[in-house]
């Protein structure tokens, strides 16, 4: 049977919470292992403090309430123009 694990990938600072937070993906590692760079798959990916934004209604693709808004594309965007 394959394992799963939350893997903390990147710490970015949120506008909307201002705070950091950590971006995570779940990544599943087969039974029989290869070496290398590619031994496992990323599956899914979310913010450490999704289910806060959830619960508060954070407008935020990372916390599963507009897939269409993302902080940090947005952060990005802003520092651009
Ligand atoms: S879920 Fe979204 S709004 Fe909440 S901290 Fe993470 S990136 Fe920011």
């Amino acid at each position: 049977m394959a394992t799963q694990k939350w893997v903390a990938i990147k710490q970015e600072w949120c506008n909307l919470v201002e705070q950091d937070v950590e971006l995570m993906e779940l990544r599943v590692y087969p039974d029989d292992v290869i070496p290398g760079p590619q031994e496992y798959k990323v599956t899914a990916r979310k913010c450490s403090v999704d289910v806060t934004c959830n619960m508060a209604g954070f407008p935020c693709k990372w916390a599963y309430t507009n897939p269409e808004l993302d902080p940090f594309v947005e952060r990005e965007r802003e520092r651009n123009e």
